[in-house]
């Protein structure tokens, strides 16, 4: 008999999700105390999963508009500057909505 948990996290539209399964321990546990261990287990590793995307999200991106490299400070940010991506949406938003 195997114990298996699946444990999820929603964090900022996203959805992480950890599935664990372990063959029944013969240490006299219960099965209802190994599945609680490994709800345990895989709700420390989607919460590591969601430090590491945070930690992601606060990363290097290059400028679409001109091209230089900035810190962006948010998963959605794509441009250095107000400037910039006020220039790339008048360059580009034209067609696009067309
Ligand atoms: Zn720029």
């Amino acid at each position: 008999m195997k114990a298996s948990v699946e444990v999820m996290r929603s964090y900022d539209y996203c959805q992480f999700r950890v599935g664990l399964e372990e063959e029944l321990a013969g240490d006299g546990s219960t099965y209802d105390e190994q599945v609680r261990a490994l709800q345990v287990s895989a709700a420390r590793l989607v919460d590591e999963a969601v430090e590491r995307y945070k930690q992601d999200r606060k990363m290097e991106r290059r400028c679409r508009n001109c091209g230089n490299e900035f810190v962006a400070e948010d998963a959605a940010q794509q441009f250095c500057s107000e400037a910039c991506r006020d220039a790339w949406h008048a360059d580009v938003g034209a067609c696009e909505e067309a």
